[in-house]
């Protein structure tokens, strides 16, 4: 498996740090809104990349962060007269459920910031100790940048001439030893939530968090960081000076980066008015169709959003989907062993499952792999009849099922409400009735609805469908 490490600008081997086992660690959304259709890209993308590491059969601890504390949250919650607390638990629970309804998995932890103050100060003793960071006068702990030799790294900028750009932009806060310093850790200002620490009542500063919370989850050294492109600079630039300068290893083995998500071509932004909240989206669109829209690009290419290419991706969407449908409905209604023609024929489509892979393996190469599942439904379109055997259709849809699972698309209808359950409800319904029992009659029918699944009582008896 080949993978791009912005690190080095190439392709390299994916070989983890222990074997059988990935350490990731993704930066999460920072908690003071509804989250944004660019926030889901690399949600989205760096999911399916833990999919198919655990699909290759390693064991993945997937760790993304909630930025909960943060002068955006805080200017939220002032303008609310709620507190930042209100306001960050508030939209983690919205991110949660967005992310429920695109099939991003949970990650194995979701660190909260403010949960992990205390390894931020232990983090930010080490560096002063170690002479990476120092407190000014009014108790802002800055990092000292020119210290880290390898400052720099990770983008590809040479310290130099980021001194020069930051010479011609005026800098104030003369506390600062050099201006290409950093905060830490800053002292609180009215009315904002605070902490005790050895320099002021304070919080810490952002690119702190991640390095932290990155150490206690997964360990000094990990295998993959992840996030969306505009963070590689000073972000990642700047977890690295603090994680490599603290614990005297190397941070992360494989930087990834997802590249931006536009809209009709131009940058998503709420003064251009071209800004979609996930939740919004959701309004229009079952969320998978989102997600598979995501899939259709690979993650390193930027992508537009249209209501062209959406409307493009439900179809596509919807054409696998049926071909599943399809293949259960048939398994339902077939029986028996594989003939030695079906063999043949499941020898064939191994080819695409190849294909599936080698896309995936080629730094994750949604696009590709998308493909490859096209032309394996249509291989399944082609050669599935009533007349197959159900142990050859089962084996069509498993590995439909499978290949679909890496991308995170649900192809079994939620929860596989079978035909058979809902119509035994159904007949335990009109047996309540019969026996004048209304109330579990009534019952039955909520249950029902719940499940999606709508009634009509005819002359002819009792019809269902799904709603
Ligand atoms: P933020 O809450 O701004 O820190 O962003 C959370 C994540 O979303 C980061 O990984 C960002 O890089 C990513 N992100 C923000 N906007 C976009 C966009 N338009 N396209 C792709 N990724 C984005
Ligand atoms: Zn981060």
């Amino acid at each position: 498996m080949k993978l791009y490490n912005t690190l080095t600008k190439q392709k390299e081997e994916f070989v983890p740090l222990h074997e059988g086992k990935v350490s990731m660690y993704v930066c999460g959304p920072t908690v003071y809104n509804f989250i944004h259709i660019g926030n889901a890209r690399p949600m989205i993308v760096f999911d399916t990349v833990r999919r198919y590491m655990e699909y290759k059969g390693y064991e993945v601890n997937y760790v993304s962060n909630f930025t909960d504390v943060d002068d955006k949250i805080i200017k939220k919650a002032m303008e609310e007269g709620r507190t930042a607390e209100e306001v960050s638990q508030q939209y983690i629970e919205e991110c949660k459920k967005d992310m429920h309804d695109m099939n991003v998995k949970p990650a194995t932890t979701h660190p909260l910031a403010t949960q992990e103050i205390q390894g931020m100060l232990d983090m930010i003793s080490t560096l002063i100790e170690k002479g990476y960071a120092y407190a000014a006068a009014d108790g802002t702990v800055y990092y000292r940048t020119r210290k880290f030799k390898d400052y720099g790294k990770l983008s590809h900028k040479n310290i130099d001439d980021l001194e020069a750009g930051h010479r011609s932009i005026k800098v104030t806060g003369d506390l600062k030893e050099d201006p290409l310093d950093f905060v830490l850790w800053k002292p609180k200002k009215d009315g904002e939530p605070y902490w005790e620490s050895p320099w002021c009542q304070g919080r810490p500063g952002w690119h702190i968090e991640c390095s932290v919370m990155s150490k206690k989850y997964l360990g000094d050294e990990i295998d993959i960081h992840a996030g969306g492109e505009d963070l590689i600079f000073p972000h990642h630039e700047n977890e690295i000076a603090q994680s490599e300068a603290a614990n005297g290893v190397p941070f992360a083995k494989y930087w990834l980066h997802n590249a931006f998500l536009n809209i009709d071509n131009k940058k998503m932004s709420k003064s251009l008015g071209n800004f979609f909240t996930v939740r919004e989206i959701g309004e229009k669109y079952d969320l998978q169709v989102l997600r598979f829209f995501m899939l259709s690009a690979h993650y390193r290419s930027p992508l537009n959003f249209s209501a062209d290419l959406m409307e493009a991706a439900k179809s596509g969407l919807e054409r696998i989907v049926t071909a599943a449908e399809n293949l259960q409905r048939l398994s339902g209604s077939t029986a028996g062993e594989l003939s030695e023609a079906e063999k043949d024929l499941l020898n064939q489509s191994h080819a695409y499952q190849e294909k599936f892979e080698a896309a995936m393996d080629d730094d994750f190469n949604t696009a590709d792999a998308v493909s490859a599942v096209f032309e394996y439904v249509k291989f399944c379109n082609t050669n599935v009849s009533g007349e197959n055997s159900k142990a050859y259709i089962d084996a069509l849809y498993a590995k439909l099922k499978e290949l679909c699972d890496v991308l995170g698309i649900i192809v079994e209808k939620e929860a596989e409400i079978l035909d058979a359950d809902i119509e035994k409800l159904i007949k335990e319904r009109q047996d309540a009735r019969k026996e004048k029992n209304f109330a579990r009659a009534d019952e039955i029918r909520d249950e029902l609805a719940a499940m999606g699944i709508i009634l009509k009582d005819t002359r002819e008896g009792v019809t269902w469908k799904r709603a």
